[in-house]
């Protein structure tokens, strides 16, 4: 395998070894993206010279004798928006076409504490509202196993680029399977903890109730080691829990004899194709092949999740993106003739010219199911099968560790199929949407291939219990060869290097 190829663990390794530097390391991937980048799109902004001073300077911290934490040297992306001080952070938006934040999100923070190496802001769909990064204003992002296809989405960007080796890791965010989804489209590995275990302080928020954020590695121990640097509390977090943190390479013991796995049969229906799910199926086999009890379960109201998802996101966005007005930051229409907009027109204007179309679907049914008359109908409603499906999963959880499912009923989408029919797409989170509408964690991780293109099978378990699907599915990758695989790449377009 090549530089670009490994994981956190193994170039910490050798970097402990002295076979390699963290400007090296940050040399190759920095080539990579180079080479790549101009096919596959994952980059908005690459941060070139602040990612080879940031390696330099753990180098020489290694060289004074200091021991350094795992991320130490590894470079990395960030989804884009994720805030980052003094480099532009837009979430693919126009809106936030020059935004620079003043500060860095507190995931950033506790990076930079590690001595991670940032290589740049990574593609998404505009304001993470999307399945495919087509959403994306600046371009679309290609799936590294075949770049006819999408990465999935929003944190497409994120999961081309760790696939591509245009990045070691990524952190990317999930409202509704935006890091599982990609990461399954992608064949890596993709996270979504707990709700509230992760500070969201300083990522620009979606729908805050269901926004948790997520980590894109390529195998589950990589998963475990960034865990461990951005769990924890936070006070500029509203919704962050004060809970002890374990170590969650610990979790790795790569037995899982006896452990309760449950099928939720209704979530094995007609949308699910059936080369995702033959392959799904042998998935299944494997596990309990390692000792693992499965079972189908019935998690009667799956299918109600989708719909009242796209009530209370919505519902939420339209509060989160209303503060984009043109007057406290970001884009604002400014006439032709230099003249000013009355404050009205101003208003509509910046609005209508800095938001792109699904952003603009979005705002309007969050305002029309908060209206009054539609609150009732609509939003309470949407709400009260929240709690059904909450006290669903609670009562699984009774009987079965983890809960598991494909990531995603289709494999990854061509790209420009989807696009057109919104509802359609909604539908393609049907498995990963229920997830965050309980706050629960879990994984998405590569369990085979149909057609040559991955496909990813999601593990849940109980809130904080992401230990529990660590230790399943890192037992799952340690006896399949999935996570080793990359994707054939040939140069096309990029010749720059
Ligand atoms: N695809 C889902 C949506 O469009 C989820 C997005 C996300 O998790 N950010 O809402």
């Amino acid at each position: 395998m090549e530089i670009f190829d490994l994981t956190v663990y193994q170039l910490k390794e050798m970097m402990e070894k002295g076979t390699i530097t963290a400007r090296e390391i940050t040399s190759v991937v920095l080539a990579r993206i180079r080479q790549f980048d101009a096919d596959i799109r994952a980059y908005v902004t690459v941060t070139e010279e602040d990612a080879l001073a940031a390696a330099q300077e753990v180098d020489q911290r290694r060289k004074d004798g200091e021991k350094l934490p795992p991320l130490a040297g590894i470079p990395l992306g960030l989804k884009d928006n994720i805030c980052t001080k003094g480099v532009r952070t837009t979430c693919s938006s126009h809106m936030l076409d020059n935004f620079i934040p003043p500060y860095n999100a507190t995931v950033v923070e506790k990076l930079n504490k590690c001595g991670a190496v940032l290589t740049g802001k990574l593609n998404m769909d505009e304001f993470a509202m999307g399945s495919t990064t087509e959403f994306s204003a600046f371009f679309p992002t290609h799936n590294p196993w075949d770049l006819e296809r999408v990465p999935g989405g929003s944190s497409g960007g994120p999961a081309a680029a760790v696939a591509a080796g245009e990045a070691i890791y990524a952190l990317g965010s999930d409202t509704g399977g935006s890091a599982r989804q990609p990461a399954s489209f992608c064949g890596i590995v993709g996270m979504k903890p707990t709700y509230g275990l992760i500070s969201r302080s300083g990522v620009v928020p979606f729908a805050s109730s269901l926004d948790q954020v997520g980590t894109l590695t390529k195998d589950v121990r990589d998963c475990a080691l960034v865990l461990n640097a951005i769990a924890g509390h936070d006070p500029k977090d509203n919704a962050s829990a004060a809970v002890d943190i374990p170590d969650y390479t610990t979790f790795l013991t790569g037995n899982i004899k006896g452990k309760k796995i449950g099928v939720p049969k209704e979530q094995l229906g007609d949308r699910l194709d059936p080369r995702v799910a033959d392959v799904f199926k042998k998935a299944l086999d494997k596990l309990e092949e390692l000792g693992a009890v499965v079972d189908e379960c019935s998690f009667p109201h799956a299918a109600s999740a989708v719909p009242a998802y796209h009530i209370i996101a919505p519902a939420e966005a339209s509060s989160n993106l209303a503060r984009f007005d043109g007057v406290r930051y970001g884009y604002r229409a400014v006439p032709d003739d230099g003249k000013e907009y009355d404050l009205l027109e101003m208003y509509m204007k910046t609005r209508g010219e800095g938001f792109g179309p699904e952003v603009k679907r979005r705002i309007m049914m969050g305002t029309y199911v908060l209206s009054s008359g539609c609150y009732e109908k609509f939003y309470l409603k949407a709400l009260k099968v929240r709690t059904l499906i909450r006290n669903e999963y609670q009562r699984l959880f009774q009987d079965y560790d983890v809960l598991v499912t494909p990531t995603s009923p289709y494999l990854p989408f061509r790209l420009g199929d989807e696009v057109d029919d919104p509802l359609e797409l909604y539908h393609s989170d049907s498995y990963t949407i229920p997830v965050n509408m309980a706050g629960l964690p879990a994984i998405s991780l590569p369990c085979g291939f149909a057609e040559g293109l991955p496909v990813g099978m999601q593990l849940i378990a109980p809130a904080f219990a992401e230990g529990r699907i660590l230790q399943v599915a890192h037992a799952f990758e340690q006896n399949t060869p999935y996570h080793q695989q990359r994707p054939p790449l040939k140069e096309k377009k990029g010749s720059e290097s």
